[in-house]
């Protein structure tokens, strides 16, 4: 069972040539609306990987929040503890998309701002019956928090992927992680260590374990994934293909590691080989929720 504390965005994909000057009106070439952030797909890869996956959030009481709740029933995905805000608008990231692939993204937290300790209170029972626990930095701080204490005193797993980056992650947060997983940027933000070849990973891996996370996973992009843990470290390379979005690769990496990962980390190393499948088969496709594959299409890549 896992469980998804997170983001709820309508992601606004706006197709423009170049970014417009200040005070210029000017033709965009296309809009596509779809539902996203990182909590949403985060459960839905959960979700598609086999486990069992309940959300908690919040929406407002509006169409981008029936947009997001029918993402997340669509596919089973537990809406039990999605809390429906009036008069606050659900989250919304507008991405400026030039011709040449640049992203540039603004991001409207809305209702994901407004989660508090009382809403994580109220789903205690659902934290403390999860094998696993994800969030990430698109709700409040306090509430991460307060969501990882259920969580390790009750011996579930807490996962921390520690974005959007940010660079004084509270040490009480830290000390509740079981696991962190940051990619390259993230990474180095927190620990200003440029990731590049695998000592640089070792280097980044010691200070994250000093700040009180005992295992690191550093996703590398098409290079896949470095990880350590009290035992030692390795690097499990990625699944060589033709990306055409990474849009949510470390989403739905992490998403399957969660749903496949043991409660002891003893297969940590093929829970990783299986994300790094998961994200390559996401990669392939063009959004973020469409192109998360199932459990089945990953095994059936992986020629199981
Ligand atoms: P994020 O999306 O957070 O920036 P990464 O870019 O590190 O995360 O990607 C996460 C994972 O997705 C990688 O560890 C790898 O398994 C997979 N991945 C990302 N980009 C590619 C790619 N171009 N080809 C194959 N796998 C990829």
């Amino acid at each position: 069972k896992v469980v998804v504390l997170g983001s709820l965005n309508v992601d606004s994909i706006l197709h423009i040539n170049h970014l417009p000057k200040q005070g210029e009106t000017m033709a965009m070439n296309d809009t596509t609306v779809a539902p996203g952030g990182k909590g949403a797909n985060q459960a839905v890869a959960a979700k598609r990987m086999g486990a069992q996956t309940s959300f908690i959030g919040a929406v407002g009481d509006d169409q981008n929040g029936a947009m997001m709740l029918s993402a997340l029933t669509n596919d089973q995905v537990d809406t039990k503890h999605v809390t429906v805000m009036n008069g606050i608008s659900t989250g919304a990231a507008y991405i400026l998309l030039e011709e040449d692939g640049n992203n540039t993204i603004l991001i409207n937290g809305g209702t994901n701002q407004q989660l508090t300790e009382a809403h994580i209170e109220a789903a205690r029972e659902v934290i403390e019956n999860a094998d696993v626990l994800i969030t990430q930095f698109e709700t409040p701080m306090a509430t991460a928090i307060a969501a990882f204490k259920i969580a390790k005193d009750a011996g579930v797993l807490t996962i921390l992927n520690p974005a959007p980056a940010a660079a004084n992650i509270p040490g009480e947060l830290m000390m509740l992680t079981d696991i962190i997983i940051p990619n390259e940027t993230e990474s180095e933000i927190i620990t200003d260590i440029e990731v590049t070849d695998e000592a640089s990973m070792v280097a980044s891996a010691n200070i994250l374990q000093s700040l009180g996370v005992e295992n690191v996973i550093i996703t590398v992009g098409a290079r896949g994934a470095f990880y350590q843990t009290t035992k030692g470290h390795g690097f499990v390379d990625a699944f060589k293909v033709n990306a055409v979005d990474t849009t949510a690769a470390g989403d739905s990496f992490i998403g399957s590691l969660a749903a496949n990962l043991d409660h002891d980390l003893a297969n940590l190393a093929e829970a990783i080989r299986v994300s790094n499948k998961t994200s390559s088969l996401a990669v392939q496709g063009a959004g973020a929720l469409p192109s998360i594959p199932t459990r089945e299409q990953v095994f059936t890549a992986l020629g199981k």
